[in-house]
């Protein structure tokens, strides 16, 4: 086969996935937040999902991990029942769901049995809209759950990929990427966003959010003295809104590769609450 016809094919595989998105978009408010660890999705864009939970979307944050390595006391399996917690009591205040994808912290792996759990979860919770993390991130767990989010969006519609108890997603979702950590590449570049999201309305939804992760709030309180958890998530907030002029913000870029959707939802959704660069 030539690559014309491929692409031609690829094309048409596009098309019929779309067309059954302009299908269900309306009748299917729903958002998966898929980040690397419990605590990430409160940092990165609880603001931004607390709005859409009030235009009536359905809300679940899922994690790779339950946070195994998030306690200089406590084991891993005592440490991770707290955080499982812990990211269900804050998914739920936005009447939420939480998942867990049970790999490890430092260990997320870009494999077959990781990415097929992902996919099955798209499958199952059937997304309009997905946020995960920035592509490029302070630490890899972050990257690597990037790539399987950006992965799984796609694959989640293939027939041939089969997953027991799951039939094929023919809608590939929105899917934004949320800002690095403190917004910034490895080398210390600032990563721009192209898309911000005013939350000063929902900063104090966000804060109780983060509130909820109490273990590691504490931890880190013990660590440095000063209640640096809650203080870098509001003065990030408030970097981010001085780029709009507004309180509070959170920044977004959107994947706008082939095959998936390029309109931005998130301005059709929020209205003047969204910014675009
Ligand atoms: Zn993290």
């Amino acid at each position: 086969m030539n690559y014309c016809k491929l692409f031609l094919i690829t094309g048409l595989l596009s098309l019929v996935i779309n067309v059954g998105a302009l299908a269900q978009i309306n009748e299917n408010k729903t958002v998966l937040c898929l980040v690397a660890h419990p605590d990430d999705a409160e940092f990165q864009c609880a603001g931004t999902l607390a709005l859409l939970a009030d235009k009536g979307w359905k809300i679940v944050i899922a994690t790779m991990t339950p946070g195994q390595a998030g306690s200089a006391v406590l084991g891993p399996e005592e440490i991770s029942a707290i955080r499982r917690v812990e990211a269900a009591n804050s998914a739920a205040l936005l009447n939420g769901s939480y998942y867990c994808l049970e790999s490890e912290d430092v260990f997320i792996t870009y494999d077959k049995p990781t990415l097929l759990k992902a996919i099955e979860l798209i499958r199952k919770v059937r997304p309009t809209i997905v946020f995960t993390a920035s592509p490029s991130d302070y630490m890899v767990d972050h990257e690597i759950a990037s790539k399987i989010a950006m992965t799984a969006c796609l694959a989640s519609g293939i027939p041939n990929i089969k997953i027991d108890g799951t039939s094929p997603y023919p809608f590939i979702p929105y899917l934004y990427y949320c800002e690095p950590t403190f917004g910034l590449d490895i080398y210390g570049n600032e990563i721009k966003s192209k898309i911000h999201v005013d939350i000063s309305s929902k900063i104090e939804t966000k804060e109780s959010m983060l509130v909820c992760h109490k273990s590691q709030r504490d931890w880190l309180l013990k660590i440095s003295g000063v209640d640096d958890y809650l203080i870098s998530m509001l003065e990030f907030s408030k970097k981010e809104g001085k780029e709009i002029k507004r309180d509070y913000a959170e920044g977004f870029r959107q994947h706008l590769g082939f095959s998936y959707p390029r309109n931005n939802i998130l301005k059709s959704e929020l209205g003047k609450q969204v910014f675009e660069h």
